[in-house]
């Protein structure tokens, strides 16, 4: 038997242009595993031998979720049903991820995977998964990183000394100050303030890139921790006249075991980003809901909302929507990205609805009881 025949998804072609195939599968630059609809292997390209270290002898026939393992970017084992090739089976879409495949010496290694369903008369008939080895990838991110953090640690010394040293202008202990000199003072301080909070978001998405964020979990009632940082963010409001509201019935429910520190920093971002993103006269609700599991809070806003076309970019490192540039010239992209990894450090799901010129809606869970994974170094406390 030829290893075509071994493969029902292989149609019966001429034999000229079943050769074609072959080598166009064998000449392929990324790993290339097809299966048949139980998720048994049919082909295997020399790529993918070679990231697994496993011959096409080894492989075909197989049923690949059991023979090439696979772990999350988190470490975690993952089960048959959240690996991509069966999620793909059931969503009938497909599916993209980074994740571990073990090999056959029993390393690690970094993979990015596309993975498709095959679909003969719209009906699928197996799964294709194009992957490559992001090992090289990895390792300059962790490089590029290190590099922020370091720039970042080194750039808050001088901003210290600025800080410091305006304040005491403000002040006046150098001598009083006429208005020109104070307004002029005062904009030095809100842009070293600015500056300082770009500082903080860098170092906190390098913390979190490098798995270094410590969890604190305590007792709280949810509703004083909001109230902590609400000030804050009232400030930024009352200048474009935007009405902020909190709704919360019953607050002894609200009691939760969490970090509230990273609540604090979650709520900054998003209720910011709900003033800053609402043009003047509008409104931004914050409500909280205690349900048996969670808490969900929503974060709404009367404001320019957030395109259709881009919304599933919402969370990735640096997006920033098209009709937001345009306003608002100050901003890294990085808020929401840092939100997400945070709401999944404390075990809650995010998710938004929004409407271009309407508003938008954040809500995120947070679990009633966070128990802390073993796996997860808890060495440095994000900043605020
Ligand atoms: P930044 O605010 O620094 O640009 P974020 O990661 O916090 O970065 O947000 C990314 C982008 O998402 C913003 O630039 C904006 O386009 C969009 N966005 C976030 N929150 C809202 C909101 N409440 N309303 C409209 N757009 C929003």
């Amino acid at each position: 038997m030829t290893k075509n025949n071994l493969n029902p998804l292989v149609p019966k072609r001429q034999p000229d242009r079943q050769a074609e195939v072959d080598t166009l599968f064998a000449s392929m630059g990324e790993g290339v595993i097809t299966t048949d609809a139980f998720g048994k292997i049919s082909r295997v390209n020399p790529v993918a031998q070679r990231i697994l270290g496993y011959t096409e002898e080894e492989l075909l026939g197989e049923w690949f979720p059991k023979k090439i393992v696979a772990f999350s970017m988190s470490g975690e084992r993952m089960s048959v049903m959240s690996r991509p090739i069966t999620r793909i089976f059931i969503s009938g879409k497909p599916v993209s991820e980074k994740l571990y495949y073990l090999n056959k010496s029993g390393e690690r290694i970094p993979i990015s995977i596309t993975a498709s369903p095959i679909l003969v008369k719209n009906k699928p008939v197996g799964a294709i998964g194009v992957f490559r080895d992001i090992t090289l990838e990895q390792e300059v991110d962790r490089m590029k990183s290190e590099f922020i953090s370091l720039a970042s640690h080194q750039l808050r010394t001088p901003l210290s000394a600025i800080k410091t040293y305006t304040h005491m202008l403000a002040e006046g202990y150098m001598g009083a100050l006429n208005r020109d000199q104070k307004a002029s003072l005062q904009t030095i301080i809100s842009a070293s303030n600015r500056m300082n909070e770009l500082i903080s978001t860098l170092l906190n998405v390098t913390r979190i890139e490098s798995g270094s964020i410590s969890v604190v979990l305590k007792t709280v009632n949810l509703d004083s921790v909001i109230r902590e940082v609400l000030p804050e963010l009232l400030l930024m409001a009352e200048v474009k006249q935007i009405s902020v509201s909190l709704e919360t019935k019953e607050s002894l429910r609200n009691r939760i075991r969490t970090d509230p520190l990273i609540v604090k920093e979650i709520i900054t971002n998003l209720v910011g980003n709900a003033i800053k993103y609402t043009p003047k006269k509008g409104e931004v609700r914050i409500a909280i809901q205690p349900r048996s599991q969670d808490i969900l809070i929503e974060i709404h806003d009367s404001g320019w909302g957030i395109p259709a076309a881009s919304q599933d970019q919402i969370f990735s490192k640096f997006f920033r929507g098209q009709n937001i540039v345009k306003r608002e010239t100050t901003g890294t992209g990085l808020g929401l990205y840092l939100v997400k990894s945070l709401i999944d450090i404390l075990g809650g799901r995010i998710w938004f609805t929004s409407e271009e010129t309407v508003g938008t809606s954040f809500f995120f869970t947070l679990p009633r009881n966070k128990r802390l994974k073993t796996a997860t170094k808890f060495v440095d406390r994000i900043k605020q």
